[in-house]
């Protein structure tokens, strides 16, 4: 008898494959969309994509069920109920365009600050940066302020880069990579890749991270540091390598401002700032003759060492001796730090000696000539192979701009940076801070009915680039570039709604954000923030913001906080640009950028968020977006991304530009582009030429490409900054010099916390509070298989992260008395919540941490009332303040570092008791269950997607999607 089979071993897969850009996390890499009856079959990685090369992961992969999640909003939405209640009634995009529009004009034509413009995780700032600035207001930023501007700025100011979309190690010659305060979530695929690599090649592989999981979990060697003390361990490490003499001398002298003379003039305005020519050039003392010379002169080879005495009385000496001074100081003695960093003496002092070891003793060179800027040709590439990565794990902390900077600074004294075997910059970086704008907004910036000259974010270089009025009060709603924070660079929209509520330094009108999930995981203080949304003003009963208008494609627990929702669709179903003017896509040998664009169309009433931000900017009439007629410059964003030019020949896309196509960089408009895109597998990329490839910031090769592509439009070629004389100028004006000076009770701080060389200070939440009250820290890890908030609502990812617990140290689990699946409350100088417990090897034992933005509020995001996302899932955020305890003098400074006012989240100090055996096990605090907006279907009990597609179900004629 023939036995008939029963397994279909070659299924038709797919009817067809369209090929785009993930967006379930910020990697951008490439995917192939199987599509089968107009429906999502499956999704792959894209292997000719530059990002990942194939590789896919399990939010990639589960980007099906984000396109068809039952939580996405169905159409445009106008609040009917009280805010908050979730009460809203569809309307037409008609009706809620209009109502944007009346909202908005008459602030344009008054007073454009009165629109606060916030966005989350948009990769699109290039043109909502834009609009904020055509709009005319200076209040813009996206989500950077309360994620890693830290790492963002510390690296611009230090190197012109930092890491991930910035730059990434030489996975294939390095010797020893570092991983500082790195999850899972960032950098995803790319460093797995690399990972891979190194493990392959059997190098060694070294975490820094107060827990052990993820990248931590297949290290090599593991230091369990104590958060907040990441810059301490590293100031350790620098002081090792100086007094062992490991460190590279000629790469200091050639590429870092090491040499570069700063005045000692103690007392003096001009005290540590450099000492310059009539020209304004930084000066050196030539090692040849003893005598100053500019930094630039050609043939000269600059000292370290050495003095001169100045007309003045004053002397000057080169960066490098005040480096000594600093660095060679007990205060970085191993033995003086390793209780604060919970490292041994032994264990930093090992780690120094890898780090040389791996750096000189393994020199990697390329026989590759190439010429620097100052015209000397090198017969090959010489380098260090250490390299190093970092993420938000040092930098959420109020000492986290220094640290970031030491990092640099010890990559610098290892001449590891854009070296073979180093670290080395993604196109258009590295770009240093002199060469990004400098912020708009100041007052005589701002006028009504006009665009402001410039972007609201930028770099500032001294005090008089701040965004502050002549009484030096802050412009920003946020007071980013104010005394307050006055190297922001992200803004902090962590403050954003509550001085909007005091009216400090002024009330909104309108506050407008995209996909930020501010009532839930993306504040601090949630409840109190859920209260402002709502907040009335006892004398007018009017809300104290009176209108918010929200953009998001999902029912986020914000949307109940809005006035107006103007639906997103999934990242299938619009264009995108993965822009080089953004936030780019590039590698260390090749610029790159990429596209999306819509491979299903929506099934709802719903518009890409940001062909309506143009669509509103025609209705406002804002330049730009409208012809001389009146009528919209663009149709929607696909045509905005051909057709925009931000300058002559630069616009959105790098690839394809030009009438003919064939243009990279610079070019004219191409009416073919997307379709170009489309048929490359919707990504452009061009190689860097091989003598281009190292040495960036001084290879004349790299310049000139950099040139080509329009990143500048004349070489820029320029030196390291481990010496900051932005740092020195806010100094110097904290101590009484210049026109513009901090407030006087900021002067100390400023003082104490601005040093020109990278130092470390305590965290200012272990400072304010009573350390034996709150003996732990209490930190959250973005986990490997979530990103957004959204990842949470997602039904395959939940079934690998369906609730977080907190996890504590076996150690104090025995000190504590508490179990694994105990419950706890956890109390800081704010708040309380009780939460499941587990507990595990590997972590600090003075930490406690927990997965972020798993927990969900009740009815919110479409999930069962009893979901364990809101029954055992819960927020940190509960504990942590937006403000600091007060001071004596009663005072309250902001929880954010002083310098760019990054959100501190990581500086949280708790303690922790078990909780009663007759308590509920269930997460306090809990929230009244939201509703769910019109329109919104209700999940299936049992989801069987795909069953269409399987004999059963092509038997019963059914499928659950
Ligand atoms: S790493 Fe990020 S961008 Fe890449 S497949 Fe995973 S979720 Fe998508």
């Amino acid at each position: 008898m023939r036995i008939e089979p029963t397994v279909d071993t070659s299924p038709q897969v797919a009817d067809e494959v369209k090929k785009t850009t993930c967006y379930m996390c910020a990697c951008r890499c490439g995917i192939n969309v199987h599509l089968r009856d107009g429906k999502i079959r499956y999704i792959e990685g894209n292997r000719d994509h530059p990002v990942n090369k194939g590789v896919l992961c399990a939010k990639g992969s589960a980007g099906i069920m984000q396109h068809y999640s039952p939580a996405r909003l169905q159409s445009p939405l106008k609040r009917v109920g009280p805010r908050g209640s979730g009460e809203f009634e569809p309307i037409s995009w008609d009706e809620a365009l209009q109502m944007a529009t009346d909202w908005l004009a008459p602030i344009r034509k008054t007073d454009p600050k009165k629109l606060a413009f916030f966005t989350g995780r948009d990769q699109s700032q290039a043109l909502t940066g834009w609009w904020a600035q055509q709009f005319g207001t200076p209040n813009f930023a996206a989500h950077g302020g309360f994620c890693s501007v830290n790492m963002a700025a510390g690296g611009i100011y230090t190197i012109g880069g930092a890491f991930w979309e910035f730059g990434a190690p030489d996975w294939d010659l390095t010797e020893l990579f570092v991983l500082f305060g790195v999850a899972e979530d960032h950098d995803s695929n790319p460093i797995k890749i690399g990972l891979g690599k190194l493990k392959t090649r059997g190098k060694r592989v070294v975490s820094v991270n107060p827990v052990q999981t993820g990248y931590a979990a297949i290290s090599d060697d593991w230091y369990g540091v104590t958060p907040g003390t990441d810059g301490l361990l590293i100031l350790s490490l620098i002081r090792e390598l100086m007094r062992s003499g490991n460190i590279d001398v000629d790469y200091l002298r050639r590429y870092t401002n090491a040499p570069w003379l700063v005045i000692r003039n103690p007392g003096a305005a001009d005290d540590g700032l450099f000492l310059r020519d009539d020209a304004g050039v930084p000066q050196i003392i030539d090692n040849k003759t003893g005598k100053q010379a500019a930094h630039n002169s050609k043939g000269v080879k600059a000292a370290l060492q050495g003095a001169l005495e100045l007309d003045n009385g004053a002397k000057a000496v080169p960066a490098f001796m005040l480096m000594a001074e600093a660095y060679l100081d007990d205060a970085y003695d191993p033995e003086t730090v390793c209780d604060m960093v919970g490292i041994s003496a032994d264990r930093i002092r090992q780690l120094a000696a890898d780090l040389a070891e791996a750096a000189f003793a393994k020199e990697v060179t390329i026989n590759q000539p190439w010429t620097d800027w100052k015209g000397e040709r090198h017969e090959t590439m010489i380098g260090r192979p250490v390299s190093m990565h970092a993420m938000r794990g040092i930098s959420a902390h109020s000492n986290g701009f220094q640290t970031c900077r030491a990092l640099h600074v010890l990559q610098l004294i290892l001449g590891s940076v854009e070296v073979p075997g180093g670290f080395r910059f993604k196109p258009p970086y590295p770009k240093p801070a002199h060469l990004h704008p400098k912020p708009a907004g100041r007052p005589d910036q701002v006028a009504a009915g006009q665009p402001m000259a410039g972007a609201p974010l930028g770099y500032v270089l001294g005090p008089e680039d701040l965004i502050v009025g002549a009484d030096g009060t802050p412009q920003r709603i946020d007071k980013a570039y104010s005394w307050d924070a006055p190297m922001s660079a992200h803004g902090l929209m962590h403050m954003v709604i509550s001085n909007a509520v005091a009216g400090d330094p002024y009330s909104v009108d309108v506050l407008f954000m995209y996909m930020a999930n501010m009532a839930w995981n993306s504040s601090m203080n949630t409840r109190g923030v859920m209260e402002m949304l709502t907040e009335k003003d006892p004398e007018t009963g009017d809300y104290k913001i009176p209108k918010i208008i929200y953009s998001d494609a999902y029912q986020s627990e914000m949307v109940a906080y809005a006035d107006l929702i103007l639906p997103d669709t999934t990242y299938l179903e619009r264009h995108d640009a993965i822009s080089l003017l953004d936030r780019p896509i590039c590698e260390a040998d090749a610029v790159a950028d990429a596209i999306r664009w819509p491979v299903l169309e929506p099934d709802r009433d719903v518009r890409g968020f940001q062909s309506v931000l143009l669509d509103l900017g025609a209705r406002l009439g804002l330049p730009g977006m409208v012809k001389e007629d009146g009528s919209p410059a663009y149709a929607d964003y696909g045509d905005y991304i051909i057709n925009h030019e931000r300058k002559p020949g630069i616009g959105p896309l790098a690839g394809f530009r030009g009438e003919n196509g064939k243009g990279a960089g610079r070019g004219s408009p191409n009416p073919n582009q997307l379709d170009a895109y489309v048929a490359n597998g919707s990504f452009w990329h061009t190689d860097i030429p091989a003598e281009a490839r190292y040495y960036k910031m001084a290879n004349m090769a790299y310049q000139e490409f950099a040139v080509d592509m329009g990143f500048y439009d004349s070489p820029q070629p320029y030196d390291f900054q481990i010496y900051s004389e932005v740092l020195q100028k806010f100094r110097l004006a904290a101590e009484g010099h210049g026109d513009h000076q901090p407030p006087a009770h900021l002067r100390d701080r400023m003082k104490r916390c601005f040093t020109p060389l990278p130092s470390w200070y305590p965290p200012f939440e272990g400072s304010a509070i009573d350390e034996e009250s709150f003996p732990l820290h209490a930190l959250t890890q973005r986990p490997m298989a979530m990103y957004h908030s959204w990842g949470s609502q997602n039904p395959w990812l939940r079934q690998i992260h369906g609730y977080n617990p907190m996890f504590i140290s076996r150690k104090l689990a025995d000190e504590t008395g508490v179990n694994d699946g105990d419950w706890i409350w956890v109390t800081s100088h704010h708040g309380k919540i009780r939460v499941p417990v587990a507990v595990m090897e590997g972590v600090n034992e003075r930490t406690i941490w927990t997965w972020n933005a798993i927990g969900k509020r009740k009815g919110a995001w479409q999930l069962d009332e009893n979901a364990p996302e809101a029954k055992k899932g819960f927020l940190l955020n509960h504990l942590i303040h937006e403000l600091l305890p007060a001071q004596d003098d009663g005072m309250r400074w902001a929880n954010s570092d002083p310098i760019t006012g990054q959100a501190a989240w990581f500086d949280l100090r708790v303690r922790i008791e078990r909780a009663a055996d007759n308590e509920p096990a269930e997460v306090a605090p809990q929230f009244d269950t939201l509703k769910a907006p019109p329109g919104l279907k209700r999940p299936t009990a049992t989801l069987r997607y795909g069953l269409e597609w399987t004999k059963t179900g092509q038997t019963s004629g059914k499928g659950d999607q």
